[in-house]
């Protein structure tokens, strides 16, 4: 009893009358007004008398009288606001590290067992001491007079003359019996890079001599390794070239025999044996080369993988690895692949990645995995052939046809023309036949043998006129082509690139006149309008009159433009390539969380 009046006692000692609800919650209100008001007082206060002790105690710790949405505010109002000129750099590194993330060019075993190279490849093959001794200086030197800009860690010396890169007489004969007297700016630079066993991501425009600075090192590497030990039935290949097609690969193949010919014809070397393999061909016409060993391959992607996973060879002994037109074979959806193919290696390689235009996306992608890489620039990276006079005409979409017939007078043939889409292709080849031109066509619906007689036929001046895709576009090299039409301006400008890259080729001076109308998009014709005043063509009205966005850039062009594109009219922000590449990914991944993503 006594314990429960002592209960009550307390009870009363504790008593709170009830409130209604209502009034509470107006004098919470009341009591945050309050709050507020003193906080104001304060920081104006303190905005009077800055720096006064008072000032000081609510600025400190926790501070209980100021709400903290009041202590946000006033602490983002103590941070400089960022200009727009920072912001904008900002957001374009976020979207070039988003776009580089997935991109490591590492095999998967690779990045599974955590290996990373660090010390490039060694060969045999060193710089003589001659040119050794001229110092960094002189090479610098040469390199500024060549236009040739480098990149990375120890700069290999560039050397401007064949005699002087230890080659053998053999190749020198041969060199010179193919009108190559002297290294071309890629190959001073960028020969000496391959030859000493560094990783290397060469930029060179189209037609500047490529194709010999990756083909000449893997000959001699290959001729090394057979003068050393012999292949036997099954082994090889000692190096591969990746293309992103088929044409590509069969010109450079083409290439690699030419040499390896020279070398055993002069009795002095033994024979090297190189294997195409490509999609479209039966492999068992190369059966006695896949037989007897081999040590050189020429490949597209998917044939390639197809022939390592049915254990048609493997790449156990493969060390050198070139990546011809790389930037064209991430953008035709080979990343995978060649990420796939990186597994079937079995140790460290030599890295080359070669391309006419290589924004920074294919940079990144190279950059993870290469040792110690030396960029080798030879004019900026996306920019057209100087040796190209490039015209513009605005043609009516329907005048376009009968404009083809008086453009082709401009020059004698061979005349390349371009279209975008199949249809158009098969169009202006009908027209052209009834027309009485000797006009041949290719694009990826045609079968490989009608491809490869429109190419031998073009090539051997047989027929005036070839009628093509952008297929057609992708490093081939057609020697002498005095003219290149694009019947209407591809999407992307690097296609614009290499499209009139295919004339101007080896320093002889071409043609490209380009149909342009209201059909293409406002982005595409600024990309051209930069493009043209960069190469120092005239820039016809209907271009010149157009705004342009990147005037709010400072009107200057910030670092070449887009980094994701290569693009000249606009930066990463506006990148019509890349929201295009996003939509496709939202696609997938929407049409994957629907479950209509096809599958096995
Ligand atoms: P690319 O596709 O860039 O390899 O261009 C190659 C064309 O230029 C081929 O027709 C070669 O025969 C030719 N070529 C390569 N190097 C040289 C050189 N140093 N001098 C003259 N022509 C060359």
């Amino acid at each position: 009893m006594r314990l429960f009046y002592k209960l009550l006692e307390d009870e009363e000692d504790d008593y709170v009358p009830y409130v209604p609800i209502k009034q509470r919650r107006l004098e919470k209100l009341h009591k945050y007004a309050t709050q507020r008001r003193m906080t104001h007082d304060l920081r104006d206060r303190s905005s009077n008398d800055e720096g006064s002790e008072e000032d000081e105690a609510v600025q400190a710790g926790p501070r209980a009288n100021i709400s903290l949405l009041d202590q946000t505010v006033q602490q983002r109002k103590q941070i400089p606001e960022k200009t727009e000129e920072e912001k904008r750099l900002e957001e374009e590194r976020r979207i070039e590290e988003a776009q580089a993330r997935h991109k490591a060019l590492v095999s998967v075993q690779e990045s599974a067992h955590g290996l990373i190279y660090t010390d490039p490849i060694k060969t045999s093959w060193s710089p003589p001491k001659c040119i050794l001794q001229q110092g960094e200086e002189f090479h610098q030197a040469i390199r500024e007079r060549y236009h040739i800009l480098v990149e990375g860690e120890d700069p290999v010396p560039p050397i401007r003359y064949f005699e002087d890169m230890k080659l053998p007489s053999v190749i020198l004969d041969y060199l010179k019996d193919k009108k190559i007297l002297k290294p071309s700016p890629i190959q001073i630079q960028g020969l000496p890079v391959a030859l000493t066993g560094r990783d290397m991501i060469g930029i060179a425009f189209t037609g500047s001599g490529k194709t010999l600075t990756f083909s000449l090192p893997l000959v001699l590497f290959a001729l090394e390794a057979e003068v050393r030990l012999p292949l036997v039935q099954g082994e090889g290949p000692i190096g591969m070239i990746l293309c992103p097609s088929r044409e590509l690969a069969r010109q450079t193949y083409d290439g690699l025999n030419a040499m390896s010919e020279a070398l055993s014809k002069s009795g002095k070397y033994p024979e090297l044996r190189s294997l195409l393999c490509i999609g479209g061909i039966d492999m068992r016409d190369q059966q006695d080369v896949l037989y007897r060993g081999f040590h050189m391959v020429v490949a597209t992607p998917g044939r390639l993988m197809d022939m390592l996973n049915k254990k048609k060879f493997n790449l156990d002994n493969c060390k050198y690895l070139c990546m011809d037109e790389a930037d064209r074979m991430i953008d035709m959806g080979f990343e995978d692949d060649v990420r796939t193919i990186m597994s079937f290696f079995k140790s460290q390689r030599q890295t080359l990645l070669f391309s006419a235009t290589m924004p920074k996306k294919i940079q990144e992608f190279a950059l993870s995995a290469l040792v110690k890489p030396m960029v080798v620039n030879v004019g900026r990276a996306g920019a057209a052939n100087l040796d190209v006079i490039q015209e513009v005409e605005y043609v009516k979409q329907e005048a376009r046809m009968v404009y083809l017939l008086e453009c082709l007078q401009k020059t004698p043939p061979p005349v390349l023309i371009f279209a975008e889409n199949k249809n158009d292709v098969d169009d202006i080849h009908e027209y052209l036949l009834l027309k009485g031109v000797e006009a041949v066509a290719i694009h990826g619906s045609k079968t490989q043998e009608e491809r490869e007689y429109a190419i031998n036929s073009f090539k051997s001046y047989k027929k005036d006129v070839l009628v093509a895709t952008d297929v057609a576009s992708k490093g081939l090299d057609f020697p002498e082509i005095k003219h290149v039409i694009n019947f209407d301006m591809p999407k992307e400008i690097e296609d614009y690139v290499h499209r009139i890259g295919r004339t101007g080729r080896s320093g002889k001076t071409g043609i490209a006149t380009t149909f342009i109308n209201q059909q293409c998009s406002e982005q595409i014709r600024l990309d051209l309008k930069h493009l043209l005043r960069e190469a120092k063509q005239k820039i016809p009205p209907f271009l010149a009159a157009m705004e342009d966005p990147m005037e709010k850039y400072g009107g200057q062009l910030l670092s070449g433009g887009c980094s994701f594109c290569g693009g000249l009219g606009h930066r990463i922000n506006d990148c019509p390539k890349l929201e295009q590449q996003r939509r496709q990914q939202m696609n997938t991944m929407m049409s994957r969380s629907r479950g209509d993503g096809g599958g096995f």
